[in-house]
């Protein structure tokens, strides 16, 4: 290996995406990339600190999970990047030797800094950890993420809240474009593939130009960004549903990753509008106040006392560690006192999201999607009318559902 941690400079491989099957407008692809291929739609888990809060990458792996995501932001400060270069990069001082995506930093900058400004240079905020101002440049977040090393890395981008008007939102997606430029002309690793952002709030229009630059400049894959930040969902999934639409007519090879998401039913529906990977803190966080995710009904919460003498596994039939060894009653038990019950819980919500994938995956596969989706829908809104936005969604692919 050489001494920034490019385990395939002599061997490059081609970064490339294949569809391997088609059903309605949902693709199972395979993208190929330095640490391995990933079969799409895909999820992706969130590890913050180069870790995933108590579970393993191991554990991971016998998930049967190929990517992750790592936080540029608290890489970048806690230990920085240069330490992660001289270990080797974020693959080796992980001990994760699949494929990792990193952020810009730019997202975390504005979600965590009391003061923040964004001009023509680039972000400025306020270091949490010093107090001091610091500027991130596209070229510096670029420079930290090819550092870090991970296989897919994003282009700064001009993040405003979901929920802004007026012109700040053109002015945003505009300034996203000339990052995009700038980031290009400063990544310089080939084992690498660059994410462009599309930006562009609720307006579809907006959102139709910026697939049209941003795609022209994708490589190898594209993003999908600005949502899953309070928008209403019925403006989330047309936002998704657009975009989907606009790239299969120009660049129908890139797989389009939403940001951010990481509901079931998101996922699902993003999925089968043609989106291809995903990302979200969702099931960690909810594992860590003990709610499970389940197909019935969506969630259970752990710590209710009806589960105190429930000595069933969390989802019967679920192959995880957790729903193999333990039951809710031995979770509803430690939950509150012992953190072994937040991991057992996130193992389980984990092992439960990636093979919600794996199944839609096999529906696609067998050009099943409908049955699939009719199905997943019954047992999650067991209880409950299905909303809205979700009927909308279905109308718009074509399926029936009753
Ligand atoms: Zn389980």
């Amino acid at each position: 290996m050489s001494d920034n941690g490019l385990q395939h400079r002599s061997d490059p491989i081609e970064m490339k995406f294949d569809i391997l099957a088609k059903s309605g407008l949902a693709r199972h692809g395979l993208l190929h990339l330095a640490h391995g291929a990933v079969n799409t739609p895909v999820f992706m888990p969130v590890g913050t600190q180069g870790t995933m809060k108590g579970i393993l990458p191991e554990q991971l792996k016998e998930m049967g999970c190929e990517i992750l995501l790592c936080n540029t932001y608290h890489l970048g400060h806690r230990p920085g990047p240069e330490l992660v270069k001289q270990a080797g990069g974020i693959h080796k001082m992980m001990n994760w030797d699949r494929a990792i995506l990193t952020d810009s930093g730019g997202f975390q900058m504005v979600s965590l800094s009391k003061l923040m400004t964004v001009d023509e240079n680039g972000v400025n905020f306020q270091s949490p950890h010093t107090g001091e101002m610091m500027a991130l440049p596209p070229e510096k977040s670029i420079e930290i993420q090819e550092c870090l090393g991970a296989d897919i890395i994003m282009q700064l981008d001009h993040v405003i809240h979901v929920l802004t008007t007026g012109d700040i939102v053109k002015e945003a997606m505009e300034r996203s474009i000339r990052w995009l430029d700038r980031c290009v002309d400063a990544h310089g690793r080939k084992d690498q593939a660059l994410f462009p952002i599309i930006q562009g709030g609720l307006d579809l229009d907006q959102r139709g130009f910026c697939v049209r630059e941003m795609a022209t400049r994708a490589k190898v894959g594209i993003a999908i960004g600005g949502l899953s930040g309070g928008e209403d969902k019925n403006s989330f999934w047309r936002v998704v549903a657009e975009c989907c639409k606009r790239l299969n007519e120009i660049a129908p090879g890139l797989p389009r990753y939403v940001m951010g998401v990481g509901f079931q039913v998101d996922l699902v529906i993003c999925s089968l509008l043609g989106a291809d990977m995903f990302d979200c803190v969702h099931p960690t966080r909810v594992g860590r106040f003990g709610i499970a995710m389940v197909k019935k009904g969506g969630y259970l919460k752990l710590e209710n006392k009806r589960f105190k003498t429930d000595f069933t596994p969390i989802e019967e039939g679920c192959e995880c560690q957790t729903c193999k060894n333990y039951s809710r009653a031995y979770i509803n038990m430690v939950m509150s006192k012992e953190t072994v019950g937040c991991h057992l819980v996130s193992i389980h919500n984990l092992h439960h999201q990636l093979n919600l994938m794996r199944n839609l995956r096999k529906a696609i596969d067998e050009d099943k999607v409908e049955d699939f989706l009719r199905q997943f829908l019954k047992d999650y809104y067991c209880n409950e009318e299905i909303p809205n936005w979700v009927k909308d969604a279905v109308d718009y692919m074509g399926y029936k559902i009753d």
